[in-house]
């Protein structure tokens, strides 16, 4: 399980201008200096990437983005490339977000595009899964994360997939305040992880990383991280402030 290191990484949304993001992770970096154990990355908005990618340089800490279009160049007005992303020191990237799969008409289908843009460019794809309030109450949580996950990663092999990382989100936990309780989200990774177990191997299962992101704060991270199958957390609102963010690492 040798891949399966911690990673906490950090979503700031549509937050921060340019100096406040620099001057976020600039603190940031000093406070999590010696948090060598675990794996941390903030993803600014894409105004932010450059500057930001300048102040974390050489640090713990690495960039991250929300979002990309799957095509190399062209005339998509208003969209970022792969190679955008990673001219800008970009290491990971998250697709499928369940804001953007809410409010900007992303479908498992164009999440899949995304993550096979994101392996040709050896950026590391964090796909996001997640059910909403509605689909939890009407027990549709598993079949749910079934579509997602296999349409989304419909097509690749183990290998394409070998640096993929997984967060479970549950839609009903975002910027509420309402976390999933330890046991819900341990369920939910243990059935993520039975899944690409079957749809792929033992091995690719055991060592893919799943993350879990919804309201994650610094009194909740340990018992999170306490589960045998939660590897982290994407974070969201608790990112924003440096402090928070580096009780959160230093769980
Ligand atoms: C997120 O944006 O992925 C997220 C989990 O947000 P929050 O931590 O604010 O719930």
């Amino acid at each position: 399980m040798e891949n399966r290191r911690p990673l906490i990484a950090g979503n700031w949304k549509m937050y921060k201008t340019c100096s406040e993001a620099v001057e976020t992770a600039g603190q940031l970096a000093k406070l999590v200096a010696t948090a060598t154990d675990i794996d941390i990355m903030i993803a600014p908005p894409f105004t932010a990437l450059a500057p930001v990618a300048d102040v974390i340089k050489g640090t713990r800490v690495a960039l991250g983005a929300q979002n990309l279009f799957w095509e190399t160049e062209g005339a998509f007005t208003g969209e970022i490339s792969p190679a955008m992303l990673v001219s800008t020191g970009c290491k990971y990237v998250i697709i499928g977000h369940s804001e953007r799969r809410q409010h900007f008409g992303e479908i498992d289908n164009t999440v899949n595009k995304k993550i096979q843009a994101a392996i040709q460019h050896n950026l590391i794809p964090i796909l996001c899964v997640g059910e909403t309030e509605k689909e939890r109450e009407s027990n549709e949580t598993f079949s749910v994360l079934d579509r997602q996950v296999k349409k989304g990663l419909e097509v690749f092999s183990e290998n394409d997939l070998k640096t993929l990382i997984i967060a479970y989100e549950p839609v009903w936990a975002i910027g509420t305040g309402k976390t999933a309780t330890k046991d819900q989200a341990q369920e939910a990774h243990r059935f993520l992880r039975t899944l690409l177990e079957k749809s792929f191997s033992g091995t690719f299962s055991e060592s893919t990383r799943i993350l879990y992101g919804g309201s994650v704060k610094p009194n909740n991270i340990s018992e999170l991280m306490a589960m045998p199958d939660i590897d982290g957390a994407l974070v969201g609102g608790a990112s924003l402030d440096a402090k928070t963010f580096s009780e959160i690492i230093h769980f």
